[in-house]
């Protein structure tokens, strides 16, 4: 009957509510210092493709709650920025990332760079930059090589004031790269306005490599664009070798994904570097 399907309906919303409730409040207690257990970072490294060197990692946000799980980074970011908490959950992001960039320094590892993930709703915060500079700069915490990945999204909709913002980051000497790209509406004029260094292809089109030969010029175009306007270009979701071998030939600078490695916890991430004999 329609009471049933109300009452199913109900606890259904209800467990969802109470899930949620539940994730917020570890966010708090995560950014109160509280709870220094449920959230953490892992690291997927980046392949530079003509060196065959690990250049970097990209560092990506992980949950997990007790009865709850593992909660997926889209679930507890969407979270965190509809109640307000994605600016202090950021900066804590922040900071665990410079820990691993100091880390990666005292294993002596210099060159090796750590991509953060930055919410729109933080780089329009106005004192987000100086934020980063009193938190970051001023505590001596920063460490170079650091990288921003922003979306495009928040980027068309206050294009000019966003621009400002990641000039005075690049003034700070971190690099910014534009995630998920193709995925937006930005054409390569605007692309050219921008002040980023690199761009990421989402990996919808890179799935795409080996299905079809025609959709795989896209990308081969994408990469010559970018490069024509002084932009590197990283293939984000390679899982296979013939993907591999396609960006390479179309001289993709660096790639990331399952075929090198998965996201990894700290020390499997120090491991990994080691074993593949970077610097
Ligand atoms: P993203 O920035 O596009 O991150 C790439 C996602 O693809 C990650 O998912 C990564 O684990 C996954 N991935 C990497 N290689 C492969 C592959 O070969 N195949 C496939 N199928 N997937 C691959 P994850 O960790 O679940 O993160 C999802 C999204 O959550 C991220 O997408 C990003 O938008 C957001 N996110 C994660 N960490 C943070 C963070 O610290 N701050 C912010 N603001 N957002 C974050
Ligand atoms: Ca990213
Ligand atoms: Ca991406
Ligand atoms: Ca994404």
């Amino acid at each position: 009957s329609s009471a049933d399907q109300v009452a199913f309906f109900n606890e259904d919303m209800e467990k969802r509510l109470l899930r949620q409730d539940k994730i917020v409040k570890v966010l708090r207690e995560v950014i109160e210092g509280k709870d220094t257990e449920s959230f953490y970072l892992e690291f997927q490294p980046k392949l530079d493709l003509m060196e065959d060197k690990v250049i970097g990692f990209e560092a990506l946000a992980r949950l997990r709650i007790e009865n709850l799980g593992q909660i997926a980074p889209d679930e507890f970011i969407a979270l965190a920025e509809e109640n307000l908490l994605i600016y202090d959950l950021g900066n804590h992001i922040l900071l665990l990332a410079c820990d691993f960039l100091q880390r990666l320094q005292d294993e002596g590892f210099h060159e090796t760079s750590v991509a953060v993930n930055i919410s729109g709703i933080q780089l329009l915060r106005e004192d987000f930059v100086e934020n980063i500079q009193q938190k970051l700069f001023l505590s001596d915490r920063i460490r170079k090589p650091l990288e921003f990945e922003v979306t495009e999204t928040v980027l068309l909709d206050h294009f000019s004031q966003i621009n400002e913002t990641l000039e005075a980051i690049k003034q700070m000497g971190i690099a910014i790269s534009l995630d998920d790209f193709g995925t937006g509406y930005s054409s390569f004029s605007r692309l050219a306005e921008l002040n980023i260094d690199a761009v990421k292809i989402d990996r919808f089109f890179i799935g795409k490599i080996s299905h079809t030969s025609e959709k795989n010029l896209i990308i081969s175009d994408i990469i010559s664009m970018a490069h024509k306007i002084g932009l590197s270009v990283v293939a984000e979701g390679v899982e296979d070798a013939s993907q591999k071998a396609y960006l390479q030939k179309y001289g993709c600078d660096i790639i990331q994904g399952y075929l090198l490695s998965k996201p990894l916890p700290e020390e499997s991430a120090i491991a990994f570097l080691r074993s593949y004999g970077s610097d």
